[in-house]
């Protein structure tokens, strides 16, 4: 059990949130319930350097905002969004880093997905010198990471409950209910039938406000109805 005075700094979930969805948040949820952290704060991307064609940062912070609306330990960070040029993790934990000072732990939540990806990111083995990183598994990924990953994380696994006791440094590894949720499936649910129908497809994965708000401003329809 996480007591609120074991909790210490705050934990960072990044994503193109296009738009955000209910695994989402169970991810950060899951997050809280793990580490002892005083809240996540979810960063959506500028202009991330591995997609392109997504949509205008306004809607997808609108939508975030929708979504977290009832959510009291979950905070919108726009840091990102406000950030001319190509983003780059490494930046951003850097700036927070610069933020917060030497002392507060800080603790980057990273699905599988980008988990395993992560020896393709900017100055990854450097990502660690700022923060913790936090893992869990996604359904339907697959978690062999490179060997040259393995190598240079062994030595930083930790316990989850153990973030609290360091600023940074550590790699962690929590479990979440298995979430189905997809931004894509999402994205091409709706492009391609009757919106009712799609929001059937996707099976409850949208909070209902944002389901509302693709509707009313037409976001990923490419055909009339
Ligand atoms: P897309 O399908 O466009 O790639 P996405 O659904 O993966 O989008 P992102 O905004 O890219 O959403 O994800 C942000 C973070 O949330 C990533 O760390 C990703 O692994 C994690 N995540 C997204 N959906 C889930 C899920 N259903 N279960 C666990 N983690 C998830």
């Amino acid at each position: 059990m996480i007591t609120p005075e074991l909790r210490r700094g705050f934990g960072i979930l990044g994503g193109t949130f296009d738009p955000v969805h209910s695994g989402h948040i169970s991810l950060a949820k899951a997050a809280m319930a793990a580490m002892p952290l005083t809240r996540v704060e979810l960063i959506p991307a500028g202009e991330p350097w591995q997609k392109s064609g997504i949509t205008p940062g306004i809607h997808r912070l609108n939508m975030l905002r929708i979504a977290v609306e009832c959510e009291p330990l979950l905070r919108i960070n726009t840091m990102e969004l406000c950030r001319l040029g190509a983003t780059y993790t490494i930046d951003t934990v850097r700036e927070l880093r610069h933020e917060v000072g030497p002392a507060m732990p800080l603790v980057l939540i990273l699905g599988m997905d980008q988990w395993t990806n992560l020896s393709t990111w900017k100055d990854w083995q450097r990502l660690t010198d700022y923060v913790h990183l936090a893992i869990t598994t996604r359904e339907g990924i697959d978690s062999t990471i490179p060997a040259k990953q393995e190598i240079w994380a062994r030595p930083r696994y930790a316990q989850p409950e153990h973030v609290s006791l360091e600023a940074s440094g550590l790699i962690v590894r929590f479990s979440m209910a298995p979430h189905l949720a997809s931004a894509t499936r999402i994205r091409n649910a709706v492009a391609k039938q009757p919106f009712a129908k799609a929001m059937q497809s996707v099976d409850g994965w949208l909070p209902v406000g944002v389901s509302r708000y693709i509707r009313e401003h037409a976001l990923y329809q490419y055909h009339d109805r």
